[in-house]
């Protein structure tokens, strides 16, 4: 028997693609289990505005493939407040919501647990959709896996035209504190060296890493900077690089907002598919306060708890020291 009778799903902080593959699961699979649905449009922020919409096994045709979010995503600072809450929580009663699904990154995940402590009676299931790739309990994110090959189509690019001239482009990538685009598209294109939130590299070290690459008739170079670089920005570290690297003409390209964008990879499409169906499995068996994530190609929970306490950023020393023995 289900606990629950009437649930709502909302996409929260950075829009990420695989959200709404992720949203057509949640729906189709309520819908399936004879819950009612209902969609809060621009996250909380809906939410306290009492902006939200009866949802339909049509309500999600056709958005498998579109990258953003149907229910578009907001940040939303009176959320943070008691007063806040409680507008939201009226809310969500005055629509007889029981159960809440929400889609997003680790501040998602902190004010639907602060939420939910305040108001056991609606169960909250997170699900992790941040291009980040950094949240615990879950190997891998939503949006992650396209932004990855978003960034790696692009880099290509920027490496024809580099090679042509001789060039050494900065190229600075997403990732205030995690690294890990910028780890994955560098041993995708072969940077020359990446530069991540959770490793200082010394400036002196990089020019002596693409001076040795010169001396190795390289051509061109790539370097890919991580937005959180503790360095600055790819415009501040290619000045200081410039002085120094006479044999390269320096570029520098910010690929931006483009990275959020794009159709969802199969990956991706596949894993919102999952994280939502067990999303809603997991409120029908009751729990709440968990997130769903994907360890070893299996679905597992972990309490909202435990997922932000353990969110820190860990460098996958594996992976650099492959990528820097690679470039040689
Ligand atoms: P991304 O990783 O893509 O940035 P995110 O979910 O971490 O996604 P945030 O902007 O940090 O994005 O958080 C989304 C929303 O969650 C905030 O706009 C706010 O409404 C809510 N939120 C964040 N922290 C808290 C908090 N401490 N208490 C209540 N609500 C919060």
């Amino acid at each position: 028997m289900n606990k629950i009778s009437k649930l709502a799903v909302l996409t929260s902080g950075g829009d990420a693609p695989g959200m709404n593959p992720c949203i057509r699961s949640v729906v189709r699979t309520a819908i399936y289990n004879n819950l009612n649905v209902v969609g809060i449009r621009r996250g909380y922020q809906g939410l306290i505005e009492d902006d939200m919409f009866d949802m339909h096994a049509r309500s999600v045709s056709n958005i498998l493939n579109l990258g953003g979010t149907i229910l578009k995503t907001a940040r939303c600072l009176p959320f943070r407040t008691d007063e806040g809450m409680e507008i939201a929580y009226q809310n969500l009663k005055k629509q007889g919501v029981d159960a809440l699904v929400v889609i997003g990154g680790d501040g998602t995940f902190t004010g639907a647990l602060r939420f939910s402590k305040k108001y056991p009676d609606i169960a909250v299931m997170g699900v992790p959709g941040t291009i980040d790739n950094d949240l615990y309990g879950s190997t891998y994110t939503l949006g992650f896996d396209t932004a990855t090959n978003t960034v790696i189509e692009a880099i290509d690019k920027i490496r024809d035209t580099a090679d042509a001239h001789d060039r050494l482009f900065f190229i600075e990538v997403m990732g205030r504190d995690s690294g890990a685009i910028a780890l994955r598209a560098g041993i995708s294109c072969g940077a020359e060296a990446i530069l991540l939130p959770e490793k200082a590299t010394a400036i002196d070290d990089l020019i002596k890493n693409l001076k040795t690459g010169e001396n190795n008739k390289k051509s061109s170079s790539i370097v890919i900077v991580a937005e959180g670089d503790k360095n600055g920005g790819a415009y501040d570290i290619a000045q200081k690089v410039q002085k120094e690297v006479k044999f390269y003409d320096v570029k520098v390209t910010i690929l931006g907002h483009l990275q959020r964008g794009g159709s969802p990879s199969a990956f991706d499409r596949i894993l919102g598919s999952r994280l939502g169906y067990a999303a809603v499995n997991a409120l029908i068996k009751g729990e709440s306060q968990m997130m769903v994530g994907l360890e070893a190609n299996h679905i597992k929970l972990t309490t909202l708890e435990e997922a932000l306490n353990q969110h820190e950023f860990k460098l996958e020393e594996d992976l650099m020291e492959m990528a820097e023995i690679l470039s040689i």
